[in-house]
């Protein structure tokens, strides 16, 4: 791991400048022009200038992809119309009869995109508890073909660690890690750095970081990886928008702002709950009464502002709790600029249970 921490140093001036080269346009326009044409002329039947047709490849997307794959250290980056699309392609990438292991505690949409559609296809799909790398030892057999983990998983912030992973997941078989940074982003966690094959966002999060757009990223460092992706993802055509890539492209131009604001303002308020009589367990990796404190010490760079608590008394008390914020929206998701908060039990993880809702309130999250 040496050079992990150093490898995070031009961060912002990547973020600013890779991919957005003014030569690349005649305009030589400063910031990336939104490219909503759909296709491309071509001086003579399968001579084109690079790009034929807007879903295999796009102006705006590719100014987006190329800072992204600098920010996380990787050659290359997809972009996708979803995070879950981006897990999807990913699935795409083992044939039926492939066994899937997925960290037990993972984001909603991930468990019942696994459990109830990867499945039905044909692929075997296990869960296990990732932070204890033993159990995730346990039960890789031949027929592995993808590891996915999150760190830290969503609700419960477990750290796992990446790099103890990566070296089970590649020792005497032909698996690929991926690692879902969404909570992280690029700024605190290098999953690439740290022997992981896929780094894989939902950009709607930190990333993109203003909660107005809906967006999956891939992170890949090799090529056999990147040109199977790069042909599923024109393939299943689950493409992002010009639009979208161009609002996420602007986002990441703060993104190292943000990150360090969402890291100083969660600490403050996880340290406020943590001394508060009312609450009874505060979960947020940056404090150091999380179990895995030195982990997310040696593995990130900081915290985001994900933060974790348990409320004394019962449900009627956190329901009472939520309702009476007056700055905090209850509402799904994170990573934007505002404050949200939710009960996962109720809201996001509940979804995974349901089968396809019709009555509006059910959530679908
Ligand atoms: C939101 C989220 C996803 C799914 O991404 P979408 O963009 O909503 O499709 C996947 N993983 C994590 C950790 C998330 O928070």
């Amino acid at each position: 791991m040496d050079g992990y921490m150093e490898s995070f140093k031009h961060f912002a001036t990547e973020a600013i400048h890779t991919g957005q080269e003014p030569e690349q346009w005649n305009s030589m326009a400063v910031v990336p022009p939104i490219s909503l044409s759909t296709t491309f002329k071509q001086r003579s039947p399968g001579q084109h200038m690079g790009y034929e047709y807007s879903r295999s490849g796009n102006p705006t997307r590719n100014c987006l992809e190329k800072a992204v794959a600098a920010l996380d250290g990787a050659k290359y980056c997809l972009a996708y119309s979803s995070g879950l699309s981006a897990t999807m392609n990913i699935a795409h990438l083992l044939k039926s009869g492939d066994q899937i292991i997925c960290t037990s505690d993972v984001y909603g949409g991930t468990n019942r995109y696994f459990r109830r559609v990867a499945s039905e296809m044909g692929l075997k799909v296990t869960f296990v508890d990732c932070s204890d790398v033993k159990c995730l030892a346990a039960v890789m057999t031949n027929d592995t073909k993808l590891v996915w983990v999150e760190t830290p998983t969503n609700p419960t912030l477990t750290v796992i660690d990446i790099q103890a992973c990566a070296e089970i997941v590649h020792k005497n078989t032909g698996a690929i890690l991926a690692v879902d940074n969404t909570f992280m982003s690029a700024y605190f966690q290098r999953p690439l750095a740290l022997g992981a094959d896929i780094c894989m966002y939902s950009a709607t999060k930190y990333m993109n970081g203003h909660s107005d757009v809906v967006m999956g990223l891939v992170s890949v460092n090799c090529d056999k990886i990147y040109e199977k992706l790069k042909f599923l993802q024109n393939a299943i055509g689950a493409v992002p928008s010009p639009f979208d890539c161009f609002l996420c492209n602007r986002g990441l131009k703060t993104l190292h702002l943000r990150m360090k604001q969402h890291f100083q303002n969660a600490l403050t308020v996880a340290t406020f709950l943590e001394s508060d009589p009312r609450v009874s367990k505060v979960i947020f990796p940056g404090l150091p009464s999380h179990p895995q404190y030195e982990l997310t010490k040696r593995q990130c760079t900081g915290v985001s502002g994900m933060i974790t608590f348990y409320i004394k008394g019962n449900l009627d008390h956190a329901k009472t709790f939520l309702q009476s914020l007056k700055l905090f929206a209850l509402a799904e998701s994170l990573g934007g600029y505002e404050s949200l908060a939710e009960h996962p039990a109720i809201m996001t993880q509940l979804s995974t249970r349901r089968g396809q809702s019709s009555s509006k309130n059910q959530r679908q999250s």
